[in-house]
């Protein structure tokens, strides 16, 4: 008798799973896109640092004030592992990608993927001095904002931060609302003036000298001692803790010869967010051609790292391949102001339209054409909205000029 031909059974290999590197704000707004696309595949995310996604704007702002530190994880473990499926690894690094053998190697082990998304950011740029008697702060992660107001909590009086930007400034207006002394320096003569323009820069230093900072502009931190600083010139100042915001560096060294384009901001891609062959990017990290602005850009902000996550998560998972094109946008929280940016220009394009409201408000607006192409407020919410809009929908520069600056009730009453 003939033994019956059985057909083996068929064995489907399961595909290779959707990998996000970098458990930030990009990488979880990936994680969030590939699933309302529609990916019901496997999505694994791993993050070097020991907690899942969290807000890093608060960090510099609530966290450090005197009140109980602001719930800043954006979904928690349980969410991300049972709502959106994801298989979470933390605490590991990525430290190499084979793009050709579409694998990254994490902890020693080859993972294979069907697509990657990297959204690694910025790491805090360091900063070391010769003598230095104490440990310096950078703040950037949770943990160093931990260190930071654990010492403040502990009674430290008297705090010097180098680096008058974003995060030196927030820092700065946090720790003077719990009564802190602050020295704050700018190696810059005017700190954040290549971003903002001059009467902005000027308009942040009389701020934080109203609220009793020791503003130190033009200088630096040549030594640091138990209890005190020396400045580059080479003034002495009182310090029980001293912190740094110098700005911050790609987290993309392990990428170099992986066929990932790099430049020193972090990683080039193309209008659809590829960066290779089933590679994508997001977040801090990312330039991109700009439709929009007819030029690449890099805008490492809360905003478009969150919309480059949620695009890039969606490209990865489908064959529909959406452009990436913003108008970015960043704000920052001074002394109970907020201070807005949109658009793109340098800080000496901004020209000023407002400065004189009564409760400090201001307005700069930059100008590409016929067009506006920027716009810089403080106490200025629904002015800044309207410049989006306008900037986005390429408005003339008269008629956005006209609602923005001829008609204080709409667009220019000045708001916190
Ligand atoms: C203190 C502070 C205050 C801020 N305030 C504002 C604000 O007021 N307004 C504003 O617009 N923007 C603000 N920002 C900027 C904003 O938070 C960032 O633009 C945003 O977090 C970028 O998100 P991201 O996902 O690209 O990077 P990140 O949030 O940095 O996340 C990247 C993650 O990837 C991890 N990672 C890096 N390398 C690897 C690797 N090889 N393997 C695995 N994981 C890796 C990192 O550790 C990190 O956890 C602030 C930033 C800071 C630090």
């Amino acid at each position: 008798m003939e033994t019956p031909i059985v057909a083996p059974e068929s064995v489907e290999e399961p595909a290779p799973p959707l990998i996000i590197i970098g458990a930030g704000l990009a990488g979880l707004r990936a994680a969030e896109g590939a699933r309302q696309a529609g990916y019901s595949g496997a999505l694994m995310m791993i993050g070097d640092e020991e907690h899942p996604p969290y807000d890093r704007p608060p960090l510099s702002k609530d966290f450090i004030t005197e009140s109980a530190p602001p719930e800043v994880l954006l979904r928690d473990v349980d969410e991300l592992t049972r709502e959106l499926d994801i298989d979470l690894r933390l605490g590991r690094s990525a430290e190499e990608l084979d793009v050709a053998g579409r694998r990254v190697r994490v902890g020693g082990e080859w993972l294979s993927y069907s697509s990657i998304i990297l959204a690694v950011g910025h790491r805090s740029r360091s900063f070391r001095t010769e003598r230095q008697e104490q440990s310096l702060y950078p703040l950037r992660t949770m943990a160093d904002a931990l260190r930071l107001r654990e010492r403040l909590d502990a009674g430290a009086g008297r705090l010097a931060i180098l680096g008058a930007g974003f995060i030196g400034s927030e820092l700065a207006s946090s720790a003077r609302s719990r009564g802190v002394d602050v020295t704050l320096l700018s190696a810059t003569p005017r700190p954040l003036e290549g971003a903002l323009g001059t009467q902005a820069a000027d308009a942040l230093v009389r701020m934080h000298r109203a609220h009793g900072v020791d503003v130190r502009l033009g200088c630096t931190i040549t030594e640091v001692g138990a209890s005190s600083i020396v400045l580059s010139d080479g003034s002495e100042v009182a310090a029980d803790v001293v912190a740094y915001g110098i700005g911050g560096e790609p987290a993309t060294e392990w990428l170099a010869g992986s066929g990932v384009e790099l430049d020193p901001g972090g990683i080039v891609c193309d209008e659809f967010l590829r960066a290779a062959p089933h590679v994508y990017a997001a977040g801090d990290i990312v330039s991109w051609p700009s439709e929009l602005f007819e030029r690449r850009l890099r805008s490492p902000h809360w905003t478009p790292a969150a919309e480059q996550g949620a695009c890039a998560g969606r490209n990865a998972v489908t064959d529909a391949q959406e452009p990436f094109d913003t108008v970015p946008y960043y704000w920052s929280d001074v002394y109970g102001k907020r201070l807005q940016f949109v658009g793109v220009a340098s800080g000496e394009e901004m020209v000023v339209v407002h400065d004189d409201l009564p409760d400090g408000g201001f307005l700069a607006l930059a100008r590409s054409g016929d067009r506006i192409s920027a716009a810089c407020g403080i106490a200025m919410r629904r002015a800044i909205v309207a410049a989006r809009r306008h900037i986005r929908q390429g408005t003339s520069w008269s008629d956005a000029v006209e609602e923005l600056v001829s008609d204080p009730r709409s667009a220019l009453v000045a708001t916190r």
